[in-house]
């Protein structure tokens, strides 16, 4: 086990945590553990702790998990071979059939999908709430309510949602508050510390932030739970490679650098769009007009790297706007230091048309990168002619 790395800061955590020299050869950075299997000391003789079988258990993998879990100041970090794999094992770890979950209006369009035409086949309920409005969850919630579903900011539209406060309407009924923790990152906000239950991520955004991998991780301090979801990913096997685990943990130890020109760029290009004539509405929770920005600035440190805005003349005129950019690449994704643009209602929430999660069509979100801030307000000025 790994040197107890609570009492540093966040930047020595993403660094030290889980990562000690090799004990065999020394080597400063963790290794790519590339096998499947270990050699055990005779049949049967395994012992605690050691491994076994890379789907179990791979020492470059709990490497990540442990840096995972001290910067979320968790008990325990699992890693997942995508955010949906994450999404997917806290689901089923947590819900039976005949059981039902809150969900925000906003949810990513991949984990709405999921409960609406996967688990819903299982007999799993849900109800659609405004996660901005307590009294709405509060509504919402009801016998055999096992989890509210949360993600703050939310995706695309940027919504805030009171986290202390939605962790007392769960534990009220019984259940337990997920955040999806994918947009604000651990350096912005610590949902455990604020009373959630369980924190996932897509680790392919911000955390590993490089869009050079996919990956996911559930964070919890509930020793029974991490046993169930321990369990679920070997038998079901949703696992990150070797290298993929590596890449992540490589990527996250640069993650409060990063972060930090994230939202020096994102403020900069959420003001000069704010100004801007052909543009209608801009969501960044860091602007004060923002309607979450006073529970926003109460539980993140900064208000993150992503801004979404609405254009004047309509859809066809944001779906030229995203053509038009050349720094802004066109793609799906978002958390990487390239700065990316893309059309919702075309694009990541698609599956999401005629519910109650529909985006406006006339919505462009922007994942800002770690660019020259000046470079991406000139490059916008240009799309939007
Ligand atoms: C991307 C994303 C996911 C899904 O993660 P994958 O790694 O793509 O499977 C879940 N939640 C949020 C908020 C995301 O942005």
């Amino acid at each position: 086990m790994t040197h107890d790395t609570s009492a540093f800061g966040f930047e020595t955590r993403a660094i030290h945590a889980g990562q000690e020299p090799d004990p065999r050869t020394g080597a400063v950075i963790v290794p790519i553990y590339q096998t499947s299997t270990y050699a055990q000391d005779g049949v049967g003789g395994t012992r605690e702790g050691d491994y076994e079988y890379s789907r179990t258990a791979n020492p470059t993998r709990t490497a990540l998990e442990q840096q995972l879990a001290a910067l979320e100041g968790a008990r325990h970090g699992l890693a997942f071979a995508s955010g949906m794999a994450a999404t997917d094992a806290v689901l089923r770890a947590t819900l039976r059939p005949g059981d039902h979950l809150v969900l925000g209006n906003d949810a990513y369009g991949g984990t709405f999908r999921l409960i609406d035409k996967v688990l819903s086949q299982w007999g799993v309920e849900y109800t659609v709430a405004d996660l901005a409005d307590v009294e709405a969850v509060r509504a919402a919630a009801r016998p055999g309510t096992k989890l509210i579903w949360c993600e703050t900011p939310s995706n695309p539209l940027l919504g805030i949602a009171d986290i202390p406060a939605l962790a007392g309407v769960a534990h009220g009924v019984h259940a337990r508050l997920v955040v999806d923790n994918t947009f604000a990152t651990p350096y912005l906000q610590t949902p455990l510390a604020l009373g959630a239950d369980i924190v996932v991520h897509s680790t392919t955004k911000y955390l590993g932030g490089h869009s050079d991998v996919v990956g996911g991780a559930v964070l919890t301090n509930e020793d029974d739970l991490r046993e169930q979801l321990f369990f679920l990913r070997n038998a079901a096997g949703a696992v990150p490679g070797a290298f993929d685990a590596w890449l992540t943990l490589r990527g996250a130890k640069t993650l409060a650098v990063r972060m930090e020109r994230h939202c020096d760029n994102a403020e900069r290009v959420a003001e000069a769009l704010a100004a801007h004539p052909k543009v209608a509405q801009v969501y960044y929770p860091g602007m004060a007009g923002h309607a979450g920005h006073e529970v926003a600035a109460k539980q993140m440190r900064r208000f993150g790297g992503m801004v979404s805005f609405r254009h004047v003349d309509g859809e066809q005129a944001a779906l030229d706007v995203a053509s038009r950019t050349s720094l802004f690449i066109l793609a799906e994704s978002l958390g990487g230091i390239e700065s990316l643009i893309e059309h919702p209602g075309r694009m990541t929430h698609a599956s999401t048309a005629g519910s109650m999660l529909q985006v406006p069509a006339d919505l462009l979100r922007l994942s800002v990168g770690i660019e020259d801030g000046r470079d991406l307000v000139e490059d916008l000025r240009r799309a939007l002619g």
